[in-house]
């Protein structure tokens, strides 16, 4: 099965694909951790650009790098080890693309998904776990955490509160797919909730 985590920055992702890698593998199963973008080696070089590079990028060039790195992450990383049987957690992928290119910088969300399934022949995730979280909130976690600043989180409250109104009506939307949790509350009772998910999709 393939679990993808999605969610604002500072919204806990990370630390909830490390705790589910480690119970899942508990379990035997064979765990293909990843992430977009950046979950290949391609995927690595696009990455940079599009959070290092000094500098805008228009917003369509930014959409397409994103997709480009999709494309290749579904078809060398995940469509391989799904077809091995293996359990894929990812963070990050097209919902956050529809949030952050769509929502986030004003371009049409549906034609911002369009575009990833086009670059995925269609791939959609099992599961999709969205960790909301008030943008003020994560952006405490962040600087408490003293993280190094990406491209992205340096964007004005304006644009992760429209990001984080894209994620939630896209779990509205797809409500079959997604699992909502609230990422104020503690590590170990999210974690908890994932898991009985997983395991319900296991089954
Ligand atoms: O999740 P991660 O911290 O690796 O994401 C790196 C940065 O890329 C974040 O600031 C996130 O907001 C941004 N991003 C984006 N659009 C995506 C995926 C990530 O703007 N589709
Ligand atoms: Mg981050």
């Amino acid at each position: 099965i393939w679990v993808t985590l999605e969610g604002g920055d500072g919204s806990g992702k990370t630390t909830q694909a490390t705790l589910l890698e480690r119970w899942l593998a508990e379990q035997g199963r064979t765990v293909v951790r990843t992430r977009e973008p950046g979950g290949s080696e391609v995927g690595v070089l696009i990455r940079e650009i599009v959070l290092h590079h000094r500098g805008d990028i228009a917003p369509r060039a930014e959409a397409l790098l994103y997709a480009a790195d999709r494309a290749h992450h579904v078809a060398t990383v995940v469509r391989p080890a799904l077809a091995r049987g293996e359990v894929v957690i990812q963070d990050r992928y097209l919902d956050s693309s529809v949030a952050y290119q769509g929502a986030g910088r004003v371009l049409d969300g549906g034609e911002i998904r369009d575009l990833s399934l086009w670059a995925t022949e269609g791939a959609l995730p099992d599961l999709t776990v969205l960790l909301d979280l008030d943008p003020s909130v994560a952006r405490g976690r962040l600087d408490a955490a003293d993280k190094p600043f990406d491209r992205l989180e340096a964007e004005k409250s304006a644009f992760h509160e429209r990001v984080r109104a894209a994620f939630l009506a896209l779990a509205a939307a797809e409500p079959e797919r997604f699992l909502v949790l609230d990422a104020s509350r503690p590590v170990d009772e999210l974690a908890a909730a994932i898991r009985s998910r997983v395991a319900d999709a296991l089954e």
